[in-house]
């Protein structure tokens, strides 16, 4: 444990635990009324508000079109007039269904009695899930807005539930940093990419120091805090194309996109700096500055773009950084010390 009494004694900035899985709020619900008749939208609105949701108006298929872009992610159902100038029911439709976005809320087509076979046929061609006759039966449209609503609501309930899956399978919550399983996924994909394409990239694994006795000293939970410092650092290290993830209790691994040995070392050490201006201050006012050790293996022109067995490659560079005293970082196939 060192003490620095020069070292300012303020209270360390707090650590700030990743934000988890959002929760989204949900939008409010709406259906999107196109028609060009006024007294049809208002007798619409009237039925289609009893099924709680908003109602969104448009008179003719451009403002449809663009209310529908608008508002998409909470519309429940488009209710579309087949009958309008200018761009009518079919061609609002064919241009819903190019946006994949759009093409998926559902729409009913509000058809006229007398070609009302023609229209559902074509309607249903080209997407329409269901049709109403004109003049409609408000209940009828009404349950139909209801069915619909339900559907849209579980389904947006099921994707959000996805999401928070797929965050939980791939975070580390601690850290907020991508987590082993995806480390593993995406070292497969810079790998490929780089000898797809000939170019260069870094896996730099780094390792910190004596964490043991963090533990040990101030208590597990200080431990905890130290790793997300940690985690900090390491992201402000990073260009915007490098990606870090925790791949072990105190062992990160960085992805370097377009990066040789020598950037790859000069990552290290620009993450060894960052650590040495800023101590972690411990409750019971000692600080220390957490040091790590670092291996790093890369697929460049020298070595050909030799990807396989990245891992153990930078591995054995970082127990070689272990081994010859820690604080350092190491580099593949080459014996001379590289930082520390
Ligand atoms: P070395 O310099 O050789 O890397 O020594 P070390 O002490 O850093 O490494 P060692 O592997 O001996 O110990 C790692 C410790 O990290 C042991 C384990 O309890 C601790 N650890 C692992 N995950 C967590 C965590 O999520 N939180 C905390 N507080 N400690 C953790
Ligand atoms: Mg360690
Ligand atoms: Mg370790």
């Amino acid at each position: 444990m060192e003490t620095d009494d020069r070292a300012p004694r303020s209270a360390p900035a707090p650590f700030s635990l990743p934000p988890g899985p959002k929760e989204e709020p949900e939008p409010a619900p709406a259906v999107l009324v196109v028609d060009d008749d006024d007294a049809t939208r208002r007798l619409i609105r009237m039925w289609v508000e009893r099924a709680e949701v908003e109602v969104i108006e448009a008179e003719n298929g451009k403002s449809g079109l663009e209310l529908a872009r608008q508002h998409v992610a909470r519309l429940d159902a488009i209710i579309l007039d087949v009958m309008m100038p200018g761009m009518d029911g079919f061609a609002v439709l064919n241009a819903l269904q190019e946006e994949p976005s759009t093409a998926e809320v559902p729409v009913v087509l509000l058809t006229a009695h007398a070609n009302e076979e023609g229209d559902v046929v074509r309607g249903i061609e080209r997407g329409a899930i269901d049709h109403v006759a004109k003049p409609f039966r408000g209940p009828v449209l009404l349950a139909r807005v209801r069915a619909l609503s339900e559907q849209r609501r579980a389904q947006r309930q099921m994707r959000a539930r996805l999401q928070v899956a797929e965050t939980l399978a791939t975070k580390d919550p601690l850290t907020g940093l991508s987590n082993r399983r995806d480390f593993d996924l995406q070292l497969e994909k810079e790998s490929s990419y780089a000898s797809r394409h000939q170019s260069p990239f870094a896996l730099l694994l780094v390792d910190i120091d004596h964490f043991k006795s963090i533990n040990d000293l101030y208590g597990h939970p200080e431990g905890d805090r130290v790793l997300q410092f940690f985690s900090e650092q390491v992201s402000q290290c990073l260009r915007r194309s490098d990606r870090a993830f925790r791949v072990g209790g105190e062992e990160f691994a960085l992805l370097l996109r377009g990066a040789d040995r020598a950037s790859a070392v000069v990552v290290a050490e620009r993450l060894e700096r960052a650590l040495e201006t800023n101590p972690v201050f411990f409750e019971g006012g000692d600080s220390r500055s957490v040091t790590f050790s670092g291996g790093v293996a890369t697929a460049e022109a020298s070595n050909a773009f030799r990807i396989a067995g990245m891992m153990d490659r930078a591995d054995e560079a970082l127990y070689r950084a272990k081994r010859t005293g820690r604080a350092r970082t190491c580099v593949e196939g080459d014996d001379r010390e590289q930082t520390g």
